[in-house]
């Protein structure tokens, strides 16, 4: 199937790009071509952000009970289109079909909690502060945001923020990942048809020159970022330099630390998933196992035992539990961390290079892959490869687990595996990082609690979604008033 030349969604009209420059957009399972996308010039981002400006002013004064609705309405859309956004994400991305609606299940929820956004935004007041002077302290929206996503969660993460900065008052710029841009297409489509007035919602597709030509416009408030530690960081300086708000969500490694009192077949369960669940494509997703005492050897056994029946294959089809990673190049680069890892001496225990898919022979996909004797100098050990490749480590103590995670430079997520409340308490209380699972293989926090890391994985202060988002999307303003 083939979406042809995608266009731009520019104040409330579908435009074609001028653009001389298109990438293909693949299906990473087949290898099939599903779509142009154009790489749209600073002049096109500068028309959205324009028609952005311009619908602000009205948009603002819809009531926050009113501008709720719209979005009432578009959680109704994507429960109605649900299961066809979620075959597409397949296509585009690679995910299995359960994977898919996962993350589907958790864009929609997105647009649920802005749908409170009357209460959510609301102020506070302190009647005399001095006599016969009150105080109300409003929250109003500031004008243009836009943000910029990456190609692992094509659907929900650009709904980490739309949604929380459209019914704060703001209008919206949304530049998707050039990879996967086919669900935001599909989204932007159903929010045409909720009919929010032209230029409330905007979407640009485009690669490095688009996400440019937004930190470079004045008229760009503020910037959400999604993404790699690199970009990240350089949006964060570059968007910062320039006075801009700005929260750059960057990459991750992850470390799964295993106490020698864990349930180990609940917990190997949940590591699996965290490993090799959306192949690994996820800032989530567990990279090093920390196996801490002598609860090395069973979790090895266990831990490989179920990473064999890991079933590699089309995410459309029946009975596969994990998909390709999402383009050639990429796969190239996750191979690339294997051979390193060999290299350096680590023991590869399963090697998930030269996995072979039934009918699907142009497919990037890399089967599971296990190391142990991993030393925390290797890349393997330290870098972000997001693939499905697992170090193995083993410490006496989890006082040498929690050594071993602060010498990391990233700090998205971490989990503890135990049945002891005092080793839990302990690691959450000192790990240092930011989303933290307690028998739990994937912290992923819902749309009513905050999201992003620490360290080399967050710039910024306030987060994605949840509480954050309301202080993001709008300014505190403070009204002073005596009356004579
Ligand atoms: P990426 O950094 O390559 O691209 C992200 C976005 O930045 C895309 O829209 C892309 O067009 C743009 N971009 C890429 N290079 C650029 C450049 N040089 N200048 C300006 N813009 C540029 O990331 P990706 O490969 O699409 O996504 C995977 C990464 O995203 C991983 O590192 C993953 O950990 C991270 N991620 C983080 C979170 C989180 O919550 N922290 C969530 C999802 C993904």
């Amino acid at each position: 199937m083939s979406f042809g030349t995608l266009r731009n969604y520019v104040g409330g009209k579908w435009v074609s790009s001028k653009s001389t420059q298109f990438l293909d957009v693949r299906n990473p399972a087949t290898d099939e071509v599903l779509a142009q996308v154009p790489l749209s010039t600073k002049q096109e981002v500068n028309e959205a952000v324009s028609e952005a400006k311009k619908a602000f002013t009205e948009w603002r004064e819809v009531p926050p009970v009113v501008r709720a609705r719209y979005f009432f309405n578009l959680r109704n859309l994507l429960e109605e289109h649900f299961e066809d956004i979620s075959r597409l994400l397949v296509q585009e991305n690679g995910k299995t079909l359960a994977e898919a609606r996962g993350s589907m299940r958790r864009a929609v929820e997105m647009v649920e909690v802005s749908a409170g956004i009357p209460s959510l935004m609301m102020g506070h007041n302190l009647e005399d502060i001095a006599p016969g002077i009150d105080c109300v302290a409003v929250r109003q929206p500031l004008g243009v945001f836009a943000c910029i996503t990456p190609f692992n969660f094509p659907a929900m993460v650009p709904l980490w923020f739309l949604p929380f900065a459209v019914a704060c008052g703001n209008t919206f710029v949304v530049k998707p990942s050039e990879q996967t841009p086919l669900c935001q297409k599909r989204i932007f489509e159903l929010m045409h048809d909720v009919g929010f007035p032209p230029g409330v919602v905007n979407m640009v597709n485009g690669a490095k020159d688009a996400v440019n030509a937004l930190l470079e416009n004045k008229d760009v408030i503020g910037v959400s970022f999604v993404g790699s530690s690199p970009v990240a960081r350089y949006v964060y300086e570059t968007a910062g330099k320039r006075g801009k708000r700005v929260q750059a969500l960057g990459g991750a490694k992850n470390f799964l630390v295993v106490m020698p009192d864990a349930d180990l077949d609940s917990t190997v369960a949940a590591l699996i998933d965290s490993c090799f669940g959306c192949a690994g494509e996820r800032c989530l997703a567990g990279s090093v196992l920390v196996a801490v005492g002598d609860v090395y050897d069973k979790l090895k056994a266990k831990f490989l035992e179920a990473a064999k029946k890991v079933v590699v294959g089309y995410g459309l089809d029946e009975g596969t539990t994990m998909g390709p990673v999402i383009s050639r190049k990429h796969k190239e680069k996750v191979l690339g961390y294997i051979a390193s890892g060999v290299r350096d001496g680590a023991g590869l225990l399963l090697d998930g290079r030269n996995v072979k898919v039934n009918g699907y022979p142009n497919g990037y996909f890399v089967g599971p892959t296990v190391f142990e004797n991993v030393e925390p100098s290797m890349p393997i050990a330290k870098e972000e490869i997001f693939g499905p490749v697992v170090s193995l480590m083993r410490v006496a103590s989890l006082e040498e687990a929690l050594e071993l995670i602060s010498q990391n430079e990233f700090g998205n997520a971490t989990s503890i595996f135990t049945q002891s409340g005092g080793a839990a308490r302990e690691f959450a209380y000192r790990v240092g990082i930011s989303m933290i699972g307690i028998n739990i293989g994937i912290a992923a926090p819902m749309a009513f609690f905050t999201f992003g890391g620490a360290k080399g994985s967050f710039f910024g202060d306030l987060k994605a979604h949840g509480r954050d988002s309301v202080e993001f999307f709008t300014d505190k303003r403070v009204i002073i008033s005596r009356w004579f």
